[in-house]
């Protein structure tokens, strides 16, 4: 198998950014993500709602927040 899988990869994003992984998943996970653009769109609005969230002291994003910060990334994704 090339490349890696999606729903693997989606799948485990938040393990990934909160670094819970064991380093050959990270290593295949970001490899994904380097090859997969949907995949890394993904994983920059779950940085961002991570970091957003951390800052807030919150350990979970709230519906809005999410919904805020998806809009705002499709609003410049759809501006490029
Ligand atoms: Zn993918």
């Amino acid at each position: 198998m090339a490349g890696g899988d999606c729903s693997e990869a989606l799948d485990r994003l938040f393990e990934y950014i909160d670094d819970e992984l064991p380093q050959e998943e990270v290593q295949k996970i970001g490899a994904h993500l380097k090859s997969c653009p949907p995949c890394e769109a993904e994983h920059q609005i779950k940085e961002k709602i991570k970091a957003l969230t951390s800052r807030t002291g919150g350990d979970k994003a709230p519906e809005d927040l999410r919904a805020r910060v998806l809009a705002s990334l499709r609003a410049v994704r759809e501006d490029a």
